[in-house]
């Protein structure tokens, strides 16, 4: 395998039981962890792209979708194995941003991002150190 395939490899990821796939469009050098109230339980790590960019497969036939507080999002994860894949605004407006759960591609991907930690449960300011 070439460096380049590997490197197409690694920005094709999917939830626990495959029935949702995910393509980047380009590698992400940055993505947040935040410690907001649902963040902080579902782990995600959220590298963020313009919505219609990223491709999926299986989504929406297999997935199910969670919106809560001000409703200005949906978390959206597998129906049948519940891994959060990604968030997209409700309004659903291409080219807005959108957030896409990095733990579903392999471990290499987060190696070569840079995770920057945001405090999205009081201060609304990254507290990298
Ligand atoms: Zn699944």
């Amino acid at each position: 395998m070439t460096e380049e395939q590997a490197e197409r490899n690694l920005l094709t990821g999917s939830c626990h039981c495959g029935a949702v796939r995910i393509t980047l469009p380009v590698m992400p050098t940055v993505a947040t962890k935040c410690n907001c109230s649902i963040c902080r339980r579902l782990g995600g790590i959220w590298a963020y792209f313009e919505l219609g960019t990223v491709q999926f497969e299986g989504h929406p036939e297999h997935t199910t979708d969670y919106i809560w507080g001000d409703k200005t999002l949906r978390i959206i994860r597998c129906r049948h194995c519940g891994c959060a894949t990604h968030w997209e605004p409700l309004d659903g407006v291409l080219g807005a941003r959108h957030g896409v759960n990095l733990n579903n591609f392999d471990p290499a991907l987060q190696a070569r991002v840079k995770i920057r930690h945001f405090d999205g449960a009081e201060t609304w300011t990254f507290i990298d150190t």
